[in-house]
């Protein structure tokens, strides 16, 4: 059996601790390899080598770090079907879509090409006579990062790439459920010429993770996963004096007014709900039928559904692959029963369906929930499956209080025609990504990616400014070259006469 190791200081790394986790492949149900979990002594040397690194890599110029990441970006380009596969392989998610997540990755790469551009400080001559003052932004130390099992590519690369462009050295922990992506990689950077123990990979579980947490010499943490572990995140790093971003779970509506185009909605939906067969943080589980909408919205979408090309995402033909454990398959519809339970009208129900050829894999069917209601578990908590939710709403102020009510606040959509309606959801919703018109308004890589409320604790953003942000630290230097003047001390606030 194959087995998954670490990666620090340039090179694969066996690592102490005798324990591992099974990675299957979700289309076949076949275990594919083995990946280790780090014991501390294993973590604690990739930060070790992450710390030594620092010094050498935070003073190497912008423009030599850029130098790098022009080079992985190419290589990535060039591999980019080999680590597709990678990710449908362990995933289990359509190559396309797999190929769109890593494009995304690749943007950010893209975006921390720009970094001399980016790191650019202010400066203003003569604050005060004869005194000058400018800020500058400069590298924390060894950053760690924390990733899930939905984007094995995209997500750590909404971190890596923007804290060692910002001249920080990285610690990432995948998800041990797909880690290989990211070990690929790894070896990629390395060979663009990122030196050794800049980026560290170490695979594992909790015990990695606490460790991290731990270790003094770790000052920020990424995290992108669940609510209950952002928050465990947030509070213990907080605890450990780090900085942290931690972005949890979500539960995103999309609001479908009376006067918009139900065609374009009802598309929209159908990518935005059962893509990725609906692991996404940005899917959208909830449709919210305003007005008289309901009947039509749930007539088309239930048609559509019914004919969704379940299949192996290496299967061109497929439109949503397997989810990505049995486990996870399992809980997914125990959620769909609930929602039988709770009283919500299954319409289409995709519990039952089995693949020929593929009846080990971890497949579903989309399902399709009408009337359900606020107070329903289904409505509450995030499925993370291909399972949408059809809501119904008398009017705009009863959906957007629904959307504001609702303790996730990662992503939103509205479906109108009204220019007036789509920016006030824009203004008044409590949500950190709107889309007018657009299902899945995952924002660019110049942009910056993050939820409120219960979908992010802390500050900043990740990835675009936000990122810059979060991995550098603002210093403002004061100074003044005395021309031969010396002046009596003063003993009031300097004013800058
Ligand atoms: P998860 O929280 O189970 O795992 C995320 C990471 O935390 C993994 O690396 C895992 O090994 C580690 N982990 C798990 N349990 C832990 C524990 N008790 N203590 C310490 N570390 C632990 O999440 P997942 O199932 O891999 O991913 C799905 C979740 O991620 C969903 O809730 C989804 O909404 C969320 N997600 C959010 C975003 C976002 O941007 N907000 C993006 C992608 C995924």
């Amino acid at each position: 059996m194959k087995l998954i190791e670490h990666f620090i200081d340039g090179k694969h790394f066996v690592g102490d601790s005798k324990r591992t986790s099974k990675v299957f492949n979700p289309a076949s149900g076949e275990q594919s390899a083995d990946v280790k979990l780090a014991s501390k002594n294993d973590v604690n040397k990739a930060i070790d080598s992450a710390e030594k690194a620092f010094e050498s890599w935070s003073n190497k110029p912008p423009i030599q770090r850029a130098r790098v990441m022009f080079k992985f970006k190419e290589l990535i380009e060039r591999n980019a079907d080999e680590l597709t596969k990678i990710i449908v392989s362990e995933h289990g998610k359509v190559f396309d879509d797999a190929k769109g997540s890593l494009q995304r990755g690749l943007e950010v790469v893209e975006y921390a090409c720009g970094i001399p551009q980016i790191l650019k400080g202010e400066f203003t001559e003569n604050v005060g006579t004869d005194v000058d003052s400018w800020s500058v932004r400069q590298p924390l130390g060894v950053c760690a990062g924390i990733t899930p099992f939905n984007f094995p590519a995209m997500v750590p690369m909404w971190m890596f790439p923007m804290a060692i462009a910002c001249g920080n050295t990285f610690v990432l922990k995948p998800s041990e459920k797909d880690p290989s992506c990211s070990m690929r990689l790894a070896e990629l950077f390395s060979e663009a010429g990122l030196p050794n123990g800049v980026f560290n990979i170490i695979n594992g579980d909790k015990e990695a993770v606490d460790t991290l947490i731990d270790n003094k010499k770790v000052v920020a943490m990424s995290f992108v996963g669940s609510t209950p572990v952002a928050k465990y995140i947030y509070e213990n790093c907080a605890k450990n004096e780090k900085r942290v971003q931690a972005l949890g779970g979500a539960k995103n509506h999309c609001v479908v007014m009376p006067d918009c185009d139900l065609d374009q909605a009802v598309n929209g939906l159908m990518g935005a709900a059962y893509g990725s067969a609906g692991e996404r943080c940005m899917a959208q589980s909830v449709a919210v039928a305003v007005g008289g909408i309901g009947d039509k919205l749930v007539e088309k979408l239930a048609k559509k559904v019914e004919i969704l090309k379940v299949g192996p995402g290496m299967d061109k033909k497929s439109e949503m692959g397997p989810l990505v454990t049995k486990e996870h398959l399992k809980k997914v519809k125990n959620y769909v029963d609930m929602g039988e339970k709770e009283g919500a009208k299954l319409v289409v129900d995709g519990r039952n369906l089995k693949l020929q050829g593929y009846e080990n894999g971890y497949f579903m069917g989309g399902c399709l929930f009408d009337h359900v209601k606020k107070d329903m578990k289904i409505y509450k908590e995030e499925i993370f499956g291909p399972v949408l939710s059809v809501v119904r709403e008398k009017n705009f102020d009863g959906a957007l209080k629904l959307v504001n009510d609702h303790e996730f606040g990662n992503g939103a959509s509205i479906f109108t025609r009204d220019g007036d309606v789509g920016r006030t959801f824009s203004n008044k919703a409590k949500i950190g990504m709107i889309g007018v018109n657009i299902p899945i308004p995952v924002p660019v890589a110049f942009h910056s990616f993050g939820g409120w409320k219960r979908s992010l604790f802390g500050d900043q953003h990740m990835h675009g400014p936000e990122g810059v942000r979060f991995y550098t630290k603002l210093k403002t230097i004061t100074s003044r070259w005395p021309s031969g003047v010396r002046s009596d001390p003063e003993f009031v606030m300097p004013t800058m006469k």
